[in-house]
Parts: structure tokens; C-alpha cells; sequence
């Protein structure tokens, strides 16, 4: 696979401009010269071949040669709903989510949660999304929603924010008193969202909220997994490891 560039737009007259991160990426990481061909993506599914034309210290421009819309999602739509760690712990978090596949992050604003989701945070979460999905071969990027409390998560917040959870089953990821994986059978293409809890555990209201509006208590096992570990899991057990792709 050619290395593969980000760019929303589509061409303009048979041509791409990249500039900032991108262009930085590849005129100074990977050092490409005129002559050499790219992979462009929008992120919507689309991807392009180009050619580069022209080079400058901040800016490239490639010339398209062919399009072709690839689709490399699960057959499941699978969504987690987390309340993130903070810092490295974080990064490792989303970009192994987005290698697996996961089609929409919601970052959970619960009473322990301790990294603060402000609208810069998620800014530089859709940035990892886009260099993790640069390197991973994924067409479509991975929506990452504005925080949300649990109350949200459980109330028409659900319908407004995380769009296509509808149909979804839910399960609460919860070491306590769950269900095991065994006792879960879906189908290959039932969409599905995990709910996972902060470093001190999601308290006992918020448990009972969840149980309330039907998301079932899971465990993956009889230790406690971290966060960044307990999503992975989720997302490698209902998304990779379960949908027949
Ligand atoms: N002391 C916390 C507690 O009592 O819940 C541990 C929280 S754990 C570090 C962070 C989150 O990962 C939990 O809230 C839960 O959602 C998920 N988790 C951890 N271990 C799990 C397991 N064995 N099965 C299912 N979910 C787990």
C-alpha cells in the first residue's frame, strides 16, 4: 500500500493541495519528491492515487490519477462509550480503537472520571484519529463525539449524539456481578455500544442508571482491567473477533 495522505475535499481541476500537517509529513518525515505516488483519502470512504507535481517547504501538489471507493468497515457498527485516561494512555487508547475498527467514540463524563474532555482534547483526538487511520488503511474515520455524562448517555442525548446506536444492544463493561462473555450471542452485523468506566469504577448510581435503560452488566474476566485495556478488549471480542470480516 503507497503511503496514504488525509485531504476532506475532493480535487480541483485533477489536482490536490496539501498544506500543514500533512504536507509537513510528507515533505519532511517521509521526504517525498515530484514523481512519486500517493494514496489520498477523505475520510468519507473515498481514496485516490496521485502523483506529486510540485513541491514546496510547506505545500504539495499531487496530480489524481484514479478513485476508487473502498470500504474496509466491520459488518458491525460498534461503538464505545468511555470515560478515557488521561495523557500517553489516552493516545495508545484511540489509536488502537481506531485500528480496530471502532466506528464511534463517545469520551464519558462520569463522577470519577479524571481527564477533562475540553473541545481542545478532542481536537487532538481527531488528529490521532486521522494519523491512525493514515497508517491502518481505514477509509472511514472514527467519529469522536463531544463528552457526555451517564445521564446523557441513558436519556435522548443518546439519539442526539451518538447517531446509529438506536438499534444497538449496550452492554456495561462491569468486573461485578455480569454476565460472562459466554452468555452473549449476536448476530454479525448487530450493531453494539460498550459502556467503560473511569480508573475508580462507575458508582453505584450510575450502574443503576445504566441497568435501567437496559444495558446489560458484561465481564471479560476475574481481573481488573485498566481502561485503555478494557476498551481494546471490548472493541477486539464485539468488533474483530466477532463479525465474520
Ligand atoms: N476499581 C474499579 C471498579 O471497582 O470498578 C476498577 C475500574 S477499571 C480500572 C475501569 C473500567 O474498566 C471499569 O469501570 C469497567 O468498565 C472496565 N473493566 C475493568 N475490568 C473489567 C472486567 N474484568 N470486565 C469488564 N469490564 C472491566
Amino acid at each position: 500500500m503507497s503511503y496514504r495522505f488525509f485531504h476532506a475535499q475532493p480535487p480541483v481541476d485533477a489536482q490536490f493541495t496539501l498544506a500543514g500537517d500533512q504536507a509537513h509529513h510528507a515533505i519532511n518525515v517521509m521526504r517525498y519528491q515530484v514523481g512519486d505516488q500517493i494514496v489520498i483519502f477523505d475520510g468519507r470512504g473515498t481514496e485516490h492515487d496521485a502523483e506529486i507535481e510540485l513541491l514546496s517547504k510547506k505545500q504539495l501538489t499531487a496530480r489524481l490519477l484514479g478513485t476508487r471507493t473502498l470500504d474496509r468497515s466491520l459488518a458491525r457498527r460498534v461503538t464505545i462509550a468511555a470515560s478515557l485516561p488521561k495523557g500517553d494512555r489516552q493516545k495508545f487508547l484511540i489509536e488502537k480503537l481506531v485500528e480496530l475498527g471502532v466506528d464511534q467514540l463517545l469520551p464519558l463524563a462520569t463522577t470519577r472520571s479524571v481527564a477533562e474532555v475540553k473541545p481542545k482534547v478532542i481536537a487532538r483526538i481527531e488528529k490521532q484519529v486521522i494519523e491512525a487511520s493514515k497508517q491502518c488503511g481505514r477509509n472511514f474515520l472514527m467519529q469522536v463525539a463531544p463528552p457526555i455524562s451517564v445521564s446523557q448517555l441513558c436519556n435522548t442525548g443518546c439519539e442526539d449524539l451518538a447517531a446509529g446506536m438506536e438499534d444497538a444492544v449496550k452492554l456495561l463493561a462491569h468486573p461485578y456481578d455480569s454476565q460472562s462473555l459466554s452468555e452473549i450471542s449476536l448476530a454479525p452485523d448487530q450493531p453494539v455500544a460498550i459502556a467503560v468506566g473511569p480508573e475508580g469504577g462507575f458508582t453505584d448510581d450510575e450502574v443503576a442508571r445504566l441497568v435501567d435503560d437496559g444495558w446489560q452488566p458484561i465481564s471479560f474476566g476475574p481481573t481488573i482491567l485498566r481502561i485503555e485495556t478494557a476498551a481494546i478488549a471490548a472493541a477486539t471480542i464485539f468488533g474483530i473477533g466477532n463479525t465474520g470480516n
